[in-house]
């Protein structure tokens, strides 16, 4: 440091000021208010710590992308169990309020586990606003994305409302009149009439309202559209180490298109992307699927950061809704030897495996008289037991991945405690530009939406009194008459009627029949099986 002189300091020091000062004015937008335009919400279902250690090892020991984006823990215990399903685990996250098993999008009957907040009587399933709603009334752009059918509990959780996620018919029907953006994934099946009770045919009702419908990753490429619907598959998209590209684009292909036509709002946009199967494959105690889709789910994490580290108005977040499977490296046998056991105990033997136990199932034959074959093969296995083949020659259809799973989980020392989901917290990763705020320390799962709220400046509040108002209640409060009307095909509507004026507000859209003219709003009927919900505006069509 001696022959640096006092004057080169001096001028080293007000070099620096004037670059932080040049710095600081390129984040002017996020330091106003400490709010962003863009906020990307990427949910790993069902993943664990344990899970990533093991895909990080898996890909060499080399950081993954979402590591230096982990700052907290997250609480993932539901209204009233301390272990959460997806359905309740998304409505946290995207309503700010937790729920009940399978209730989508809706408030839980009961509010019971400590510390909680009761729920007032009359409120019990009440549809709440998500994140996604707030986002598309602020006039930001929306999207959604995963692996899974679009119907399935997380991205429904999003933008749908009904106290049963099973109920594919109706939670569908909310997301195709939800006039979201963007939606690429899978359950083309659930849209069409011959997968549907109801017989609607969504595809063409996507169709005319000015979508994309694109079916495969040319098409979704190729599209030029503000409006895509992409179906990859008629259920859910491959494992990613068993996906054909030609027929199914990667997680992180689909995140790419939809940050690509989002970000054409100049307003902003609210983008939602699942790594689903992470979960399915924990629920079957198969780690090639979790790791297959953990790497997958983490290719698409970077490509929303690099988007976010470039654009500088972008919050990223990953963050999973509970735990799966209790996996851990290292399991039983391990108990005496676990230090001296080498990396390539646990993952030499992982490698070997070419598709996931999912992807396996179509290489066995019909008489399954191929096993020794097949997990020589594609699984590295050489050594089965009679009872690990007979196991495998007695697996359901559709379940094969639960039969090996274990097999290489046994050889690779991978323990599992359970077949279901766990109830201990996750790890919180967000990226915020500037000196926009990063949640730190243990926080609620809700904590996370309303994290989202003041980043993007909305209030979830202020949207359900603003889209979710009793109708009955409030049409009769107006001197209106209401009735439920069913079409005879299962397709029910309100109709409120007074004086010479009517109103029809078919259940699960977002339109209006004023007078036999089709009039659009901003929110959905949602009918939960008690109530019948409508937004203010439907209200204010009655004088
Ligand atoms: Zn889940």
């Amino acid at each position: 440091m001696k022959h640096i002189s006092q004057k080169s300091i001096a001028l080293a020091l007000s070099l620096c000021m004037f670059l932080s000062m040049f710095l600081w004015i390129g984040q002017v937008p996020a330091e106003a208010g400490k709010k962003a335009k863009n906020v990307i919400i990427l949910i790993p279902d069902g993943m664990t710590v344990a899970g990533t250690t093991l895909a990080r090892w898996y890909q060499g020991g080399t950081p993954l992308a979402m590591d230096e984006m982990a700052c907290g823990l997250v609480r993932t215990y539901s209204a009233d169990a301390p272990i959460a399903d997806s359905a309740p685990a998304g409505t946290a996250f995207a309503t700010g309020h937790k729920s009940h098993t399978g209730y989508v999008g809706v408030l839980p009957d009961a509010a019971n586990m400590p510390g909680l907040a009761p729920i007032a009587k009359g409120d019990e399933k009440k549809p709440v606003a998500t994140i996604l709603e707030a986002a598309k009334l602020a006039g930001k752009a929306t999207g959604l994305v995963a692996t899974s059918e679009i119907m399935h509990a997380t991205p429904a959780a999003f933008s749908s409302h009904f106290p049963s996620r099973k109920n594919y018919d109706d939670l569908s029907e909310q997301q195709v009149y939800n006039r979201i953006d963007v939606v690429l994934g899978a359950g083309s099946k659930f849209l069409s009439p011959e997968g549907r009770k109801d017989k609607t045919d969504l595809i063409s009702i996507i169709k005319n309202l000015g979508y994309d419908y694109v079916t495969t990753p040319e098409a979704m490429k190729n599209s030029k559209s503000d409006k895509i619907w992409g179906m990859f598959s008629p259920t859910n998209l491959s494992y990613d180490m068993d996906r054909n590209p030609a027929e199914q684009p990667s997680l992180a292909e689909m995140t790419a298109k939809a940050i690509e036509v989002l970000s054409k709002d100049k307003d902003g946009f609210f983008l939602m992307v699942e790594g689903s199967k992470i979960d399915w494959a924990a629920h079957a105690n198969d780690p090639i699927g979790v790791i297959s889709d953990i790497l997958a789910f983490d290719k698409a994490v970077k490509t929303a950061l690099d988007f976010a580290k470039k654009n500088r108005d972008t919050v990223v977040i990953a963050v999973t809704d509970h735990g799966n499977g209790g996996i851990s490296i290292g399991d039983r046998a391990t108990t005496k030897t676990y230090d001296e056991e080498p990396l390539s105990a646990f993952i030499a033997p992982l490698k070997k495996a070419k598709l996931t136990g999912e992807g396996l199932e179509s290489k066995f034959n019909a008489n399954r008289s191929n096993i020794k074959e097949v997990m020589a093969t594609y699984f590295g296995i050489t050594d089965l037991t009679e009872e690990e083949i007979k196991t495998i020659k007695e697996a359901k259809a559709g379940s094969m991945n639960y039969a090996v799973g274990p097999i290489i989980s046994k050889r690779a020392h991978i323990g599992w405690t359970t077949g279901g989901h766990t109830g201990e917290d996750v790890v919180l990763y967000v990226y915020a530009p500037g000196s926009v705020e990063r949640p730190t320390g243990v926080i609620e799962n809700t904590d996370v939406a309303r994290y989202m709220e003041k980043v993007l400046g909305v209030s979830l509040d202020e949207v359900t009194k603003k889209l979710f108002v009793d109708a009955k209640a409030a049409f009769e409060a107006k001197g209106a008459k209401v009735e439920k009307v069913d079409d005879g095909n299962g397709n029910f509507s309100l109709v409120v009627t007074k004086g010479s004026t009517k109103v029809e507000l078919p259940f699960n859209t977002n339109i209006a029949i004023v007078d036999g003219k089709k009039v659009e709003m901003s929110g959905l009927t949602v009918d939960n099986g008690v109530k019948t919900y409508v937004p203010s505006e439907a209200v204010n069509l009655i004088k």
